[in-house]
Protein backbone atom coordinates (compact mmCIF):
# COMPACT_ATOMS: atom_id res chain seq x y z
CA UNK A 1 0.00 0.00 0.00
CA UNK A 2 0.98 3.34 -0.80
CA UNK A 3 2.41 5.98 1.93
CA UNK A 4 4.32 9.53 2.50
CA UNK A 5 7.21 8.46 4.46
CA UNK A 6 10.16 10.66 5.76
CA UNK A 7 13.35 8.83 5.28
CA UNK A 8 16.72 8.87 7.50
CA UNK A 9 19.45 10.87 5.52
CA UNK A 10 17.06 11.68 3.41
CA UNK A 11 15.40 15.14 3.70
CA UNK A 12 11.96 15.91 2.29
CA UNK A 13 8.95 13.75 2.40
CA UNK A 14 8.71 10.52 0.48
CA UNK A 15 6.52 7.85 -1.43
CA UNK A 16 6.91 4.98 0.08
CA UNK A 17 5.24 0.98 -0.41
CA UNK A 18 4.80 -0.79 2.69
CA UNK A 19 2.86 -4.34 3.21
CA UNK A 20 -0.99 -3.41 4.53
CA UNK A 21 -1.22 -4.22 8.04
CA UNK A 22 -2.61 -7.22 9.45
CA UNK A 23 -4.89 -7.92 12.71
CA UNK A 24 -2.29 -9.37 15.15
CA UNK A 25 -4.46 -9.09 18.55
CA UNK A 26 -8.01 -10.16 19.29
CA UNK A 27 -8.30 -6.29 20.41
CA UNK A 28 -7.06 -4.64 17.02
CA UNK A 29 -9.03 -2.80 14.42
CA UNK A 30 -8.11 -2.71 10.52
CA UNK A 31 -8.93 0.62 9.03
CA UNK A 32 -8.78 2.00 6.02
CA UNK A 33 -7.73 5.66 6.01
CA UNK A 34 -9.88 8.01 4.10
CA UNK A 35 -8.81 11.63 5.01
CA UNK A 36 -5.22 12.65 6.36
CA UNK A 37 -4.87 16.23 7.54
CA UNK A 38 -1.71 18.05 7.53
CA UNK A 39 -0.51 20.65 10.05
CA UNK A 40 2.23 22.74 11.71
CA UNK A 41 4.10 19.58 13.57
CA UNK A 42 4.24 17.82 10.26
CA UNK A 43 5.58 21.08 8.46
CA UNK A 44 7.86 21.40 11.40
CA UNK A 45 9.35 17.73 11.20
CA UNK A 46 9.99 18.71 7.01
CA UNK A 47 11.75 21.84 7.80
CA UNK A 48 13.66 20.45 10.55
CA UNK A 49 14.92 17.38 9.16
CA UNK A 50 12.96 15.46 12.28
CA UNK A 51 12.91 11.78 10.97
CA UNK A 52 12.21 9.76 14.47
CA UNK A 53 12.18 6.73 13.18
CA UNK A 54 11.77 3.19 15.43
CA UNK A 55 14.54 0.99 16.48
CA UNK A 56 15.64 -0.94 13.26
CA UNK A 57 13.55 1.38 10.91
CA UNK A 58 14.94 3.67 7.88
CA UNK A 59 11.52 5.55 7.95
CA UNK A 60 8.55 6.24 9.15
CA UNK A 61 5.19 7.06 7.69
CA UNK A 62 4.07 10.67 8.47
CA UNK A 63 0.45 12.09 9.57
CA UNK A 64 -1.06 12.71 13.11
CA UNK A 65 -4.47 13.57 11.84
CA UNK A 66 -6.84 11.41 9.89
CA UNK A 67 -10.25 9.78 9.79
CA UNK A 68 -11.33 6.13 8.36
CA UNK A 69 -13.72 3.47 8.00
CA UNK A 70 -13.42 -0.29 10.06
CA UNK A 71 -12.74 -2.93 7.63
CA UNK A 72 -12.48 -5.63 9.59
CA UNK A 73 -12.40 -5.78 13.97
CA UNK A 74 -10.71 -8.77 16.57
CA UNK A 75 -12.94 -11.03 18.16
CA UNK A 76 -12.75 -9.29 21.45
CA UNK A 77 -13.86 -5.71 19.71
CA UNK A 78 -17.14 -4.00 21.01
CA UNK A 79 -17.00 -0.59 20.29
CA UNK A 80 -16.66 -0.09 16.80
CA UNK A 81 -17.70 -2.46 13.55
CA UNK A 82 -17.03 -2.71 10.11
CA UNK A 83 -18.48 -0.11 8.17
CA UNK A 84 -18.06 2.36 11.14
CA UNK A 85 -16.34 6.05 10.69
CA UNK A 86 -13.35 6.60 12.97
CA UNK A 87 -10.74 8.58 14.29
CA UNK A 88 -7.82 7.79 16.16
CA UNK A 89 -5.35 9.31 18.84
CA UNK A 90 -1.84 9.75 18.64
CA UNK A 91 0.08 9.25 21.51
CA UNK A 92 0.31 5.32 22.97
CA UNK A 93 1.87 5.74 26.59
CA UNK A 94 4.68 4.42 27.82
CA UNK A 95 3.05 1.46 29.83
CA UNK A 96 4.88 2.27 32.76
CA UNK A 97 3.29 5.24 34.19
CA UNK A 98 -0.25 6.16 36.02
CA UNK A 99 -1.37 8.26 33.82
CA UNK A 100 -0.49 6.40 30.92
CA UNK A 101 -1.69 3.18 32.56
CA UNK A 102 -5.26 5.41 33.25
CA UNK A 103 -5.82 6.48 29.67
CA UNK A 104 -3.98 10.06 30.17
CA UNK A 105 -0.94 9.41 28.17
CA UNK A 106 -1.23 12.79 27.19
CA UNK A 107 0.28 13.53 30.82
CA UNK A 108 3.12 11.19 30.67
CA UNK A 109 5.68 11.07 33.11
CA UNK A 110 8.35 8.98 31.72
CA UNK A 111 8.36 10.25 28.43
CA UNK A 112 9.02 6.89 27.11
CA UNK A 113 5.68 6.88 25.49
CA UNK A 114 5.20 7.33 21.18
CA UNK A 115 3.36 9.15 18.65
CA UNK A 116 2.11 7.94 15.60
CA UNK A 117 3.06 9.91 12.61
CA UNK A 118 5.39 12.11 15.07
CA UNK A 119 7.45 10.06 17.58
CA UNK A 120 9.11 6.43 16.31
CA UNK A 121 5.63 4.83 14.75
CA UNK A 122 4.03 4.96 11.44
CA UNK A 123 1.29 7.47 11.06
CA UNK A 124 -2.04 7.37 8.91
CA UNK A 125 -0.90 9.06 5.51
CA UNK A 126 -1.46 5.71 4.09
CA UNK A 127 -3.71 3.70 3.10
CA UNK A 128 -4.42 1.09 6.43
CA UNK A 129 -3.96 1.25 9.60
CA UNK A 130 -4.17 -0.93 12.45
CA UNK A 131 -4.35 -0.16 16.44
CA UNK A 132 -6.02 -1.44 19.60
CA UNK A 133 -9.24 -0.37 20.15
CA UNK A 134 -8.79 1.73 22.90
CA UNK A 135 -7.11 4.00 20.58
CA UNK A 136 -10.30 4.09 18.13
CA UNK A 137 -13.03 6.55 18.59
CA UNK A 138 -16.09 6.11 16.96
CA UNK A 139 -17.72 9.64 14.71
CA UNK A 140 -21.46 10.05 14.60
CA UNK A 141 -22.85 9.36 11.56
CA UNK A 142 -23.61 13.16 11.15
CA UNK A 143 -20.05 14.24 11.52
CA UNK A 144 -18.24 11.58 9.12
CA UNK A 145 -17.06 15.02 6.72
CA UNK A 146 -16.02 16.97 9.66
CA UNK A 147 -14.59 14.39 11.42
CA UNK A 148 -10.59 15.33 10.36
CA UNK A 149 -11.10 18.25 12.74
CA UNK A 150 -11.25 16.25 15.86
CA UNK A 151 -7.28 15.25 16.07
CA UNK A 152 -6.63 19.68 15.64
CA UNK A 153 -9.89 20.46 17.56
CA UNK A 154 -8.69 17.67 20.97
CA UNK A 155 -5.59 19.98 21.28
CA UNK A 156 -7.77 23.10 21.75
CA UNK A 157 -10.04 21.56 24.04
CA UNK A 158 -7.20 20.14 25.95
CA UNK A 159 -5.93 23.31 26.77
CA UNK A 160 -9.15 24.96 27.28
CA UNK A 161 -9.95 22.25 29.90
CA UNK A 162 -6.11 23.06 31.53
CA UNK A 163 -7.22 26.83 31.72
CA UNK A 164 -10.89 25.92 33.56
CA UNK A 165 -9.27 22.92 36.00
CA UNK A 166 -6.80 25.75 36.93
CA UNK A 167 -9.04 28.76 37.50
CA UNK A 168 -11.36 26.61 39.55
CA UNK A 169 -9.25 28.03 42.09
CA UNK A 170 -11.29 31.35 41.58
CA UNK A 171 -14.78 32.50 43.12
CA UNK A 172 -16.84 34.13 40.10
CA UNK A 173 -14.87 37.42 38.99
CA UNK A 174 -17.91 39.72 37.21
CA UNK A 175 -21.11 39.85 39.63
CA UNK A 176 -22.47 36.94 38.30
CA UNK A 177 -22.17 33.61 40.58
CA UNK A 178 -22.70 31.23 37.54
CA UNK A 179 -19.54 32.84 35.87
CA UNK A 180 -16.92 30.76 37.42
CA UNK A 181 -14.99 28.77 35.60
CA UNK A 182 -16.11 25.51 36.40
CA UNK A 183 -19.63 26.59 35.64
CA UNK A 184 -21.65 25.99 32.18
CA UNK A 185 -21.58 30.26 31.34
CA UNK A 186 -18.02 30.09 32.42
CA UNK A 187 -17.02 31.98 29.47
CA UNK A 188 -19.23 34.92 29.90
CA UNK A 189 -17.76 38.46 31.21
CA UNK A 190 -14.65 36.89 30.18
CA UNK A 191 -11.75 38.31 27.42
CA UNK A 192 -9.04 36.37 25.62
CA UNK A 193 -6.71 36.90 23.72
CA UNK A 194 -5.48 34.13 21.21
CA UNK A 195 -1.76 34.18 19.84
CA UNK A 196 -1.65 32.76 16.30
CA UNK A 197 -5.13 32.53 13.67
CA UNK A 198 -3.59 28.96 12.05
CA UNK A 199 -5.92 25.76 12.37
CA UNK A 200 -5.22 25.68 16.10
CA UNK A 201 -5.54 29.56 16.76
CA UNK A 202 -9.03 29.39 14.72
CA UNK A 203 -10.40 26.17 16.33
CA UNK A 204 -9.54 27.49 20.24
CA UNK A 205 -10.80 30.71 19.17
CA UNK A 206 -14.34 28.48 18.29
CA UNK A 207 -14.47 26.89 21.84
CA UNK A 208 -13.96 30.26 23.65
CA UNK A 209 -16.44 31.92 21.39
CA UNK A 210 -19.04 28.65 21.61
CA UNK A 211 -18.12 29.49 25.40
CA UNK A 212 -19.55 33.26 24.59
CA UNK A 213 -15.78 34.56 25.70
CA UNK A 214 -14.87 37.99 24.56
CA UNK A 215 -12.15 36.93 22.44
CA UNK A 216 -9.35 38.62 20.42
CA UNK A 217 -6.95 36.51 17.75
CA UNK A 218 -3.43 38.04 16.87
CA UNK A 219 -1.72 37.42 14.14
CA UNK A 220 0.91 39.13 11.46
CA UNK A 221 -1.57 38.91 8.70
CA UNK A 222 -3.40 41.83 6.65
CA UNK A 223 -7.12 42.25 7.21
CA UNK A 224 -7.82 40.79 3.71
CA UNK A 225 -6.82 36.80 4.66
CA UNK A 226 -8.88 34.28 4.95
CA UNK A 227 -7.92 33.20 8.46
CA UNK A 228 -9.50 37.15 9.65
CA UNK A 229 -12.40 36.17 7.70
CA UNK A 230 -13.09 32.80 9.39
CA UNK A 231 -11.85 34.87 13.16
CA UNK A 232 -14.37 37.50 12.21
CA UNK A 233 -17.39 35.07 11.08
CA UNK A 234 -17.04 33.56 14.91
CA UNK A 235 -17.48 36.73 16.08
CA UNK A 236 -13.64 37.20 17.38
CA UNK A 237 -11.82 40.05 17.05
CA UNK A 238 -8.96 40.85 14.88
CA UNK A 239 -5.88 42.16 15.62
CA UNK A 240 -2.93 42.86 13.14
CA UNK A 241 0.10 42.51 15.44
CA UNK A 242 2.58 43.73 12.70
CA UNK A 243 5.06 46.37 13.69
CA UNK A 244 3.15 45.96 17.61
CA UNK A 245 4.66 45.47 20.83
CA UNK A 246 3.22 43.33 22.78
CA UNK A 247 1.77 45.59 25.40
CA UNK A 248 -0.36 47.21 22.65
CA UNK A 249 -1.28 44.08 22.02
CA UNK A 250 -2.53 43.23 25.59
CA UNK A 251 -3.65 47.11 26.42
CA UNK A 252 -5.94 46.70 23.04
CA UNK A 253 -7.97 43.39 24.35
CA UNK A 254 -8.16 45.01 28.14
CA UNK A 255 -9.88 48.00 26.61
CA UNK A 256 -13.67 46.39 27.13
CA UNK A 257 -13.39 45.48 30.60
CA UNK A 258 -9.56 46.65 32.09
CA UNK A 259 -8.63 42.78 32.34
CA UNK A 260 -7.56 40.07 30.18
CA UNK A 261 -8.51 36.42 31.82
CA UNK A 262 -6.92 33.95 29.40
CA UNK A 263 -4.31 34.13 26.73
CA UNK A 264 -3.90 31.28 24.23
CA UNK A 265 -0.27 31.06 22.43
CA UNK A 266 -0.70 28.99 19.36
CA UNK A 267 1.70 30.29 17.14
CA UNK A 268 5.02 29.04 18.91
CA UNK A 269 6.96 32.34 18.25
CA UNK A 270 9.11 32.12 21.05
CA UNK A 271 9.69 36.02 21.36
CA UNK A 272 5.99 37.43 21.36
CA UNK A 273 5.35 34.38 24.09
CA UNK A 274 7.78 35.07 26.34
CA UNK A 275 7.04 38.69 26.26
CA UNK A 276 4.16 38.51 26.65
CA UNK A 277 3.91 36.67 30.37
CA UNK A 278 5.01 40.29 32.03
CA UNK A 279 1.47 41.73 30.51
CA UNK A 280 -0.40 39.17 31.76
CA UNK A 281 -3.66 40.24 34.54
CA UNK A 282 -3.77 39.98 38.26
CA UNK A 283 -4.91 35.70 38.77
CA UNK A 284 -4.98 35.45 35.09
CA UNK A 285 -3.84 32.24 33.18
CA UNK A 286 -1.81 31.53 29.86
CA UNK A 287 -2.03 28.52 28.06
CA UNK A 288 0.86 27.93 26.25
CA UNK A 289 0.19 25.41 22.86
CA UNK A 290 3.04 26.59 20.39
CA UNK A 291 6.29 24.70 20.01
CA UNK A 292 9.34 26.67 18.65
CA UNK A 293 12.17 24.88 17.06
CA UNK A 294 14.62 27.45 16.67
CA UNK A 295 17.11 28.87 19.27
CA UNK A 296 16.28 31.99 20.85
CA UNK A 297 17.79 34.09 23.86
CA UNK A 298 16.74 36.65 25.64
CA UNK A 299 17.26 39.75 27.75
CA UNK A 300 14.91 40.05 30.58
CA UNK A 301 14.23 41.47 34.12
CA UNK A 302 13.96 38.40 36.24
CA UNK A 303 13.25 39.52 39.67
CA UNK A 304 10.38 41.86 37.64
CA UNK A 305 9.44 38.88 36.37
CA UNK A 306 8.77 36.66 39.26
CA UNK A 307 7.75 39.59 41.22
CA UNK A 308 4.86 39.92 39.14
CA UNK A 309 3.89 36.10 38.85
CA UNK A 310 3.86 35.77 42.66
CA UNK A 311 2.09 39.02 43.43
CA UNK A 312 -0.90 38.52 40.79
CA UNK A 313 -0.96 34.93 41.39
CA UNK A 314 -0.07 34.01 37.57
CA UNK A 315 -0.73 30.92 36.09
CA UNK A 316 1.83 29.95 32.86
CA UNK A 317 0.96 26.56 31.50
CA UNK A 318 2.05 24.22 28.85
CA UNK A 319 -0.26 21.92 27.21
CA UNK A 320 0.36 19.12 24.87
CA UNK A 321 -1.09 16.11 22.96
CA UNK A 322 -4.58 14.98 24.16
CA UNK A 323 -6.54 12.04 24.91
CA UNK A 324 -9.70 10.10 23.93
CA UNK A 325 -11.63 12.18 26.61
CA UNK A 326 -10.54 15.06 24.47
CA UNK A 327 -11.47 13.69 20.96
CA UNK A 328 -14.48 12.74 22.78
CA UNK A 329 -15.34 16.60 23.32
CA UNK A 330 -13.94 17.42 20.14
CA UNK A 331 -16.69 15.21 18.07
CA UNK A 332 -19.62 16.71 20.45
CA UNK A 333 -18.04 20.39 19.91
CA UNK A 334 -17.40 19.92 16.47
CA UNK A 335 -21.37 19.78 15.79
CA UNK A 336 -22.03 23.12 17.63
CA UNK A 337 -19.14 25.14 15.95
CA UNK A 338 -20.66 23.32 12.68
CA UNK A 339 -24.18 24.90 13.69
CA UNK A 340 -23.01 27.67 15.07
CA UNK A 341 -20.50 29.28 12.43
CA UNK A 342 -21.55 27.84 9.50
CA UNK A 343 -18.93 26.67 6.96
CA UNK A 344 -16.01 28.28 9.51
CA UNK A 345 -14.56 24.07 9.53
CA UNK A 346 -15.08 23.50 5.94
CA UNK A 347 -13.26 26.95 4.65
CA UNK A 348 -10.20 26.19 6.93
CA UNK A 349 -9.68 23.39 4.19
CA UNK A 350 -7.72 25.77 1.06
CA UNK A 351 -5.72 23.09 -0.13
CA UNK A 352 -6.69 19.21 -0.85
CA UNK A 353 -3.83 16.86 -2.00
CA UNK A 354 -3.54 12.94 -2.95
CA UNK A 355 -1.15 10.69 -1.05
CA UNK A 356 0.80 10.45 -4.62
CA UNK A 357 1.46 14.00 -4.44
CA UNK A 358 4.03 13.72 -1.86
CA UNK A 359 6.64 16.21 -3.28
CA UNK A 360 3.68 18.82 -3.51
CA UNK A 361 2.38 18.90 -0.20
CA UNK A 362 4.82 20.75 1.70
CA UNK A 363 5.59 22.77 -1.27
CA UNK A 364 2.53 25.37 -0.74
CA UNK A 365 3.43 28.89 -0.28
CA UNK A 366 0.21 30.21 -0.78
CA UNK A 367 -0.63 33.66 1.32
CA UNK A 368 -4.13 32.09 1.52
CA UNK A 369 -3.16 28.88 3.34
CA UNK A 370 -4.77 27.65 6.12
CA UNK A 371 -5.00 23.73 6.01
CA UNK A 372 -4.11 20.85 3.74
CA UNK A 373 -5.84 17.86 3.42
CA UNK A 374 -4.65 14.52 2.25
CA UNK A 375 -7.74 12.76 0.63
CA UNK A 376 -6.35 9.14 0.90
CA UNK A 377 -9.67 7.62 -0.75
CA UNK A 378 -12.61 9.18 -1.75
CA UNK A 379 -15.89 9.08 0.80
ZN1 LIG B 1 3.75 7.40 30.73
ZN1 LIG C 1 -20.44 37.71 34.70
Amino acid sequence: MKAIVMMKGKPGAHAFDLPKPKLSRPDEVLVRVKEAGVDGTDYNMIKHNLQDTAEGRNEIVMGHEMVGVVEDVGRSVTSVAPGDTVVMTVRRGCGICHPCLHNQSDMCMTGLYTERGIHKLDGFFTEFVVDREQYVVKVPADLVKLAIFTEPLSIAEKGIEQIRVIQSRLPWTCEHPDHTFSSPDWGRCKTALVVGAGPLGILASALLRLAEVYTFVADIVPEDSPKVHLVKQMGANYLDARGKKPKEIVDFCCTPTGNLDIIFEASGAASTAIELISYMSRSSIYVMTGIPREELFLQVDAAQLVRQIVRYNQVVVGSVNSNRSHFEAALKDISAINSRFGGLLKEMITHRFKLRDSNRIFTVTDPQHIKTLIEVEPW
